[in-house]
């Protein structure tokens, strides 16, 4: 067995995203093609919010990907933070524009300018959508999924009556982050607070929920922001209040994206390649017959009664009949990913069961042919629960708390290189000034990921500075 995950993760996540078939490379720097195993993945995500963001009233809509330059300038922050990545188009037709258009990184100035006509009353709140749609942010590193210049997500986007209403929207869509992202893709999060420093361009207080990889690095998984009131200063949102006066709305924006498919592979994948939780996987089992099963028409006939019994038990599977020899068979859907396998041979047809072998676990287990489909089904959910639990393993094992002044840090992260281990994440106490934040980043490449709702332990005082420590934070290295 290859030990390239051990060794070198990044050529084996390159290397696991390419054989099992997810992705291409486009002629454009930094935009990926999403071939229709990782796009049917990003389908059962949005599947899955689209149901959570219903059962809240929050509606799907459309706006345009161009944006004027001038929604641009209204708001400084906004403007001041994404205008290294904005691409933009000068010229359409032949001729130059007069005004040139951006490519959306976000749509906040294009629906705080719609939401600025809709919003005239009380009555009219809170206003709540979300888009499911590409954006672009023209990133000097990328990495596929994970970071790309043009991406795919969703962005939601509400108006409040007050501060209260608005906070509340923005924490319970962190909460439907954490839920969806621990359910669905079997990845543990940690949610918090982001600093300052990391906070989205013109949001009031930014937080997320942020992920280890296994490897040891964070991923961003998601963000929810509390705009307070300045994109409706900016955009005009205002509104006739119970009291005949107007007023500004309070407004909250978050996001998800392709990224959460990235996320998945780091978090779940092995020196095999891709493991999928059976919630997302384009493909949840797949039957191969096994032995001399040509010879007995029987064998195929017996698959395909038990695929269509699994199909109209709203199970994902295939045949695969190829005439590959059933060695490379079991290492290409290895490869793939696909949670489950089940093999089927004259032999088993004669015991009345089948092989069955789970993609993260070693050996394989005969079962009966008699409930199979509901053996496949229980099989199938406590796969999901596993690899969950496996996630959660993984992540404490590379938790720190232990951690006091920078030296000791700069000592652990050489202690774990010398190990040939990762340095993890590091929960240490902060002052709360963006000096000794930028301090800890240049000395050590460790940035804060967030300030958890309830950290493991309260550290009392700055890593950095020695001062009593205002917030206790998550440091890594992120990707
Ligand atoms: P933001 O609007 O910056 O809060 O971003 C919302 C979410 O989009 C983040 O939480 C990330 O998960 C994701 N994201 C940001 N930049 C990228 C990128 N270049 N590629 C993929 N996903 C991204």
């Amino acid at each position: 067995m290859s030990n390239l995950q051990k060794e070198d993760f990044s050529a084996w996540y390159i290397q696991t995203i390419k054989q099992a078939d997810l992705m291409d490379y486009s002629p454009v720097r930094g935009c990926i093609i999403f071939k229709p195993d990782s796009y049917e993945i990003w389908e059962h995500i949005q599947e899955a919010f689209n149901l959570r963001f219903k059962e809240e009233g929050i509606r799907n809509a459309y706006f345009p990907m161009l944006i004027p330059e001038s929604f641009f300038t209204k708001e400084k922050d906004h403007i001041e933070g994404f205008s290294p990545e904005l691409p933009w188009v000068t010229e359409a037709a032949g001729e130059p524009l007069e005004e040139r258009l951006a490519l959306r990184p976000t749509s906040e100035t294009m629906i705080g300018t719609a939401f600025s006509d809709w919003i005239n009353s009380y009555r009219d709140l809170p206003y709540e959508i979300n888009q499911w749609a590409n954006v672009f942010r023209w990133e000097k590193k990328t990495l596929p999924f994970l970071r790309t210049s043009e991406f795919l997500w969703q962005e939601g986007h509400t108006a409040h009556e007050d501060e209260a209403s608005a906070r509340e929207r923005t924490m319970r869509m962190l909460e439907i982050y954490k839920e969806t992202i621990e359910g669905l893709l079997a990845i543990p999060v940690y949610s918090g607070q982001k600093t300052p420093s990391e906070r989205f361009a013109g949001a009031v207080d930014t937080y997320s929920v942020e992920a280890m990889m296994k490897d040891g690095k964070a991923v961003q998984a998601g963000t929810s922001h509390y705009m307070g009131t300045k994109f409706a200063e900016a955009f005009d949102i205002k509104y006739l209040n119970r009291d005949n006066e107007h007023v500004l709305a309070h407004t909250t924006s978050w996001g998800v994206s392709t990224r959460l498919i990235g996320a998945t592979i780091m978090v779940h994948g092995d020196e095999q390649g891709l493991v999928l939780p059976p919630a997302i996987a384009a493909k949840q089992v797949v039957l191969v017959p096994v032995g001399p099963w040509k010879k007995k028409t029987e064998i195929l006939e017996r698959l395909e009664v038990l695929s269509k019994d699994l199909k109209a038990a709203g199970v994902r599977v295939l045949i695969d009949d190829s005439d590959n020899s059933p060695g490379y068979k079991f290492n290409e859907w290895e490869l793939r990913g696909v949670p489950l396998r089940v093999e089927f041979g004259p032999r088993d047809l004669t015991n009345n069961q089948v092989m069955i072998k789970m993609r993260d676990i070693e050996g394989k287990e005969a079962v009966s042919l008699d409930g199979i489909v509901e053996s496949i089904q229980t099989a199938l959910a406590d796969m999901q629960t596993r690899l969950l639990e496996t996630a959660r393993k993984n992540r404490q094992q590379h938790e720190y708390t232990h951690i006091e002044t920078l030296d000791e840090l700069k000592e652990h992260i050489e202690n774990k290189r010398q190990e040939g281990e990762t340095p993890g994440f590091v929960l240490v106490g902060w002052d709360g000034t963006d000096e000794t934040e930028e301090i800890i980043k240049e000395e050590t490449g460790f940035t804060t990921r967030n300030i958890p709702f309830d950290p493991i332990v309260e550290k009392k005082t700055c890593i950095v500075s020695g001062k009593l420590a205002k917030h206790t934070v998550w440091l890594a290295r992120a990707y």
